[in-house]
């Protein structure tokens, strides 16, 4: 009795820990191309991933907020494949996309653009970050690199200066996907750093080029083109408005104030992260401003 009492009390435990990782498995994880596959977080504070398995290692891209988050795409990865994790891409520098890294590829080669590991070197030892691990890139470029994670080709390109100054995106071609970092956030206004709108809408014009089945986003739901082109169209609406409100000599609070956006009015909007359509506009008028 005592021992069949322990037993129930050792499932009690442990059942709504496994029902629950077999839930979030199941719907966070779609293939989406030969060898590929999207991871699409259920936490809105950790960016997706997208991971691709190739003969003899993995490629992922993006390992999330913390160890606790990287655990959670890790077990993914791993109910799909046991093999070494080779490759680890961060599209860019904030933690929320590369602070699993050490968990994810403990001894894998870190990819990223130049820039997104100088700021990463400088922001590793600000007080506000000491709660995240970074492992800044071991392997760097400027504009572009090709990968061969046979039998597989993955091209990792910087589109020019758009939500920061250095993203990175990752293209897949024979799967037909892209991975787009905070460039794509489904549904969504996004946050914006030190990078350029105008240059980031004709990013987006080029990937809207590409043959793609698949979109994976930063963050929410996973993709297809047409989500891709009204991203797009929102930020060129809201920088066609900011434009003419500007010429009119309108002030920023103005600006702010008379910007019309109805025609989104799903998006989410978060104000923690300075992503409202006003925020968005604020950066737009900076950004304008400061040419
Ligand atoms: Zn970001």
């Amino acid at each position: 009795m005592r021992a069949y009492l322990r037993n129930f009390r050792f499932l009690g435990v442990l059942l709504p820990l496994i029902c629950s990782t077999l839930v979030s498995a199941e719907s966070a994880v779609t293939q989406i191309g030969k060898g590929l596959y999207a991871y699409i977080s259920d936490s809105d504070a950790s960016a997706n991933s997208t991971f691709l398995v190739g003969d003899a290692g993995i490629l992922v891209v993006d390992t999330g907020l913390n160890a606790t988050e990287a655990s959670k795409l890790l077990g993914a990865i791993r109910r799909i494949s046991a093999l070494p994790v080779k490759f680890v891409v961060n599209t860019h520098y904030h933690p929320d996309h590369q602070g699993g890294n050490a968990v994810v590829g403990p001894s894998a080669t870190v990819i990223s653009t130049d820039f997104t590991r100088e700021r990463t070197m400088a922001i590793q030892g600000n007080p506000g970050m000491t709660s995240f691990h970074f492992e800044p890139a071991n392997l760097t470029f400027q504009q572009q690199i090709t990968l061969h994670l046979e039998p597989y080709t993955v091209q990792i390109y910087f589109p020019g200066k758009a939500h920061t100054s250095g993203d990175a995106l990752v293209h897949f071609p024979e799967q037909r996907a892209i991975s787009m970092g905070d460039l794509f956030l489904n549904r969504s206004s996004p946050a914006m750093d030190d990078g350029s709108v105008e240059s980031w809408i004709h990013a987006l014009d080029n990937v809207l080029e590409l043959p793609l089945d698949n979109v994976v986003p930063g963050h929410f739901e996973l993709a297809k083109k047409s989500e891709l082109k009204r991203f797009r169209d929102y930020l060129n609406d809201l920088y066609e408005q900011v434009r003419v409100l500007k010429q009119k000599n309108e002030t920023l609070e103005q600006v702010r104030h008379d910007i019309h956006m109805e025609k989104y009015s799903d998006f989410r909007q978060n104000a923690k992260y300075e992503a409202t359509f006003a925020d968005n506009a604020t950066v737009i008028y900076q950004q304008m401003h400061a040419h």
